[in-house]
């Protein structure tokens, strides 16, 4: 049962035909904990939102003005993999921190998102000196958080569509400063043929795919749109595995790379990556677990996973997700 929206929150509609395809996929395919994920993506009243730091810009007090409304870091200090410059801020309460509008000539202070969007980049593990792609990389979320974790020697940002394009260089421009913008490059190619144009480049590749966005797709505001995609589901699935086919090839030797989507969808996350582990003699899998463990306070995984593997779930106060992340390594 939907519980009642708080005053103010603009009203969203639940486009009905949306959530009875999920009820079907996903009573199949988590069992128990689709009852309790269903609960909060259809209460977007106790959504959350994390704030990112951007440590590129001197925002004296908003660290002092989060703890006061409540916000503690979102992942602990002691992470082995966790850079000491990152640093994000959640808190249990829903609700949203006010948004910083673009003003050219000045550094916006932080970046507003799903905690679990930073999953992704943390696994990545970017280490200062990398050539890193990011192949789809707009609206920049990304993009903004694995510079806050390090320098590449190259950072390689790539989106197809044109409008989106635009919205990731106004993102950089508005978080990243100019000696390091340099080092940046944004293309607007289509990303299943970058393996092909820049083979064996890169120590790191992000491909944060193109997928089903299940919270948005539960209040499509045509019901009719939303019957189409549903039937084009399938499509994503064979276009996620040629961008990650480009990714390998993309890769060094030794080099790795992370899947994500924010979809709970089986047949866009594990099937994907099976397919790929099947088909790809020279990637294996990474073990994640332990990153898994370090983070569990504050996410909550779906247990039903291989050890490459997570499926971030939401849940009330921890509405983080969902996101699927898997890590894979070139071996040759
Ligand atoms: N990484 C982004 C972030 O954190 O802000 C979000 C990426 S979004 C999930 C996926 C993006 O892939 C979309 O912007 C979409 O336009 C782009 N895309 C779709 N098809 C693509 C393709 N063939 N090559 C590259 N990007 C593509």
């Amino acid at each position: 049962k939907l519980e009642k929206k708080t005053k103010g929150t603009p009203e969203k509609q639940i486009c009905q035909v949306v959530l009875d395809h999920f009820e079907k996929q996903y009573t199949t395919e988590l069992g128990a904990a689709w009852s309790s994920v269903r609960d909060v993506l259809t209460s977007p009243w106790c959504w959350q939102h994390a704030v990112l730091l951007n440590r590129f810009s001197q925002c004296p007090g908003l660290e002092s003005s989060l703890a006061v409304q409540g916000y503690h870091p979102a992942f602990p200090a002691a992470l082995p993999y966790l850079p000491a410059a990152f640093r994000c801020y959640i808190r249990r309460a829903p609700g949203r921190f006010p948004a910083q509008k673009h003003q050219a000539g000045k550094l916006k202070e932080y970046y507003l998102l799903n905690a679990a969007s930073l999953l992704p980049v943390l696994a990545l593990e970017v280490k200062d000196g990398e050539d890193v792609l990011d192949l789809c990389a707009a609206p920049g979320g990304k993009s903004i958080a694995i510079l806050q974790c390090a320098c590449p020697g190259h950072f390689h940002c790539n989106e197809y569509d044109d409008l989106r394009s635009r919205w990731l260089e106004r993102t950089i421009e508005s978080f990243i400063p100019d000696p390091l913008i340099n080092l940046i490059m944004v293309s607007k190619l289509d990303g299943r043929q970058i393996g092909h144009l820049k083979p064996g480049l890169y120590d790191k590749v992000l491909v944060d795919a193109p997928c089903s966005n299940d919270r948005s797709w539960l209040f499509s505001g045509d019901p009719q749109q939303a019957v189409l995609r549903l039937m084009q589901r399938k499509e994503l699935s064979s276009l996620q595995f040629q961008l990650l086919r480009s990714a390998i090839k993309a890769l060094r030797p030794g080099g790795s790379l992370v899947y994500s989507t924010c979809t709970l969808s089986r047949a866009e996350n594990s099937d994907v990556i099976s397919l790929i582990l099947d088909s790809c003699r020279n990637v294996i899998p990474v073990d994640i677990s332990e990153m898994a463990k370090g983070v569990s306070q504050e996410f909550t995984f779906f247990s039903g996973t291989r050890q490459h593997e997570l499926l971030v779930l939401p849940e009330k106060g921890r509405a983080w997700g969902p996101m699927y992340i898997a890590k894979l390594k070139k071996i040759a």
